[in-house]
């Protein structure tokens, strides 16, 4: 056998590719190409790993944003309390009777002296039909931080 590259006689010959052309060549002439067989290889694995990374970028941000997302008691919450109650013709006096509570309780919670229990909470938002959660999506504040100039609605958009 003669390496194809120096013309010299050797026993074992190594498949390299030199310039996208395969050729055989000797133990000293296989640093000038590629060896064919472990580079393909190479590129393949690669390849799979790259796959796998995109797969779990593509993921992650969904079920992410689904399992941090939580609701929180909303930061106006004495103010839907109390506009509610209004317009529902109700005096704090009236409100407390509907839902078995103290007068005094519901000023206090008007005037965000205190939070409403989670039982409370209940009973306010089924007697004024009302909603006194807010939803946090941790996730996507986070993101915005990092991204800067993005806006909670170009995120959900982007992710849909
Ligand atoms: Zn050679």
């Amino acid at each position: 056998m003669n390496c194809e590259l120096c013309g010299k006689e050797t026993s074992h010959t190594t498949t390299v590719s030199v310039e996208n052309s395969e050729i055989e060549v000797c133990e000293e002439c296989k640093a000038y190409g590629k060896e064919v067989f472990s580079a393909d290889k190479v590129s393949s694995s690669k390849e799979k790993v790259l796959q796998r990374i995109k797969n779990k970028k593509r993921r992650k941000p969904s079920s992410s944003l689904d399992s941090e997302s939580e609701k929180e008691l909303a930061f106006d919450y004495s103010e839907r309390i109390e506009g509610a109650r209004i317009e529902q013709d109700l005096t704090q006096e009236e409100l407390a009777k509907e839902i078995n509570e103290k007068k005094s309780m519901i000023a206090k919670l008007e005037k965000s002296d205190m939070r409403p229990s989670e039982n409370l909470r209940q009973k306010l938002e089924q007697t004024l039909d009302i909603e006194l959660l807010e939803e946090i999506e941790t996730t996507t504040t986070k993101k915005s931080e990092e991204t800067g100039g993005l806006t909670i609605g170009d995120l959900i958009e982007e992710e849909s």
